[in-house]
């Protein structure tokens, strides 16, 4: 179980903790505003009303102790930023902030923050990525434009074997697995027959990935 600060409870805030909680977590939430802290004064392990940008105030809450802090405050940036400055000063690293916009994200940056989050763009991305690639269920950015991703197998391409998929990217394809229902089968082999409804886990390029969507759609 580790121990988790979150600064902010608006709807990211209130999102972020909540789940940390589910995860198994305990979590102390921070708002300025009570109306936004009492609601979740029985579903975090603790709740406090402070003012974040009052460095004197986040040094009383003994965050160091924390294994990670969320700052959630988006709107405000002033208040973003001396908060997050605050946390800096008090020597805290492992800090996760969301950025409203762009001078947002280039300021924390600066501050030498590396794990800022655009929750609206993130998750508008997602939504477009996924109107877009309707055979992916999921995916994730390993960064250098490479993509981890899980496609449906549909009926069209159910005949066809791992081999025809491999070859229609030039063998520039990894293919971790197909799941089954319950059943994985780690690193099929080229002659694996494919079924409809089978999930196919790779990993590749986002070009070589790309060149599959006219096969699985
Ligand atoms: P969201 O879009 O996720 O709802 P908001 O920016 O609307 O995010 O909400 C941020 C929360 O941060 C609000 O509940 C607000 O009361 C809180 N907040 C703003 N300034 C401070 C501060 N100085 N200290 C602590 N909490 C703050």
């Amino acid at each position: 179980m580790a121990y988790f600060a979150v600064i902010g409870l608006g709807r990211f805030g209130t999102t972020t903790s909540l789940e940390l909680m589910h995860l198994g977590n305990e979590v102390l939430g921070i708002d300025i505003d009570p109306k936004a802290a009492e609601p979740l004064a029985e579903r975090l392990s603790q709740t406090i009303i402070a003012d974040a940008t009052d460095e004197r105030a986040l040094k009383e809450l003994n965050l160091g102790n924390c294994d990670g802090i969320v700052v959630a405050i988006g709107e405000d940036l002033q208040a973003s930023l001396l908060c997050t400055l605050n946390l800096l000063n008090l020597g805290i690293r492992c800090l996760w902030v969301k950025a409203g916009d762009s001078a947002h994200h280039s300021i924390l940056s600066k501050l030498g923050v590396r794990n800022i989050v655009h929750p609206e763009e993130e998750m508008g991305i997602r939504v477009a990525q996924s109107l877009n690639y309707p055979m992916v269920n999921s995916y994730i950015g390993l960064g250098h434009n490479t993509y981890i991703v899980d496609v449906n197998i549909t009926e069209k391409i159910s005949s066809k074997t791992v081999g025809h998929l491999r070859k229609a990217t030039g063998n520039q394809v990894n293919i971790l697995l197909v799941k089954r229902d319950i059943e994985m089968f780690h690193h099929p082999d080229d002659n694996f027959a494919l079924q409809n409804k089978d999930h196919l886990v790779l990993v590749g390029a986002r070009d070589v990935l790309t060149k599959l969507g006219p096969l699985l759609k």
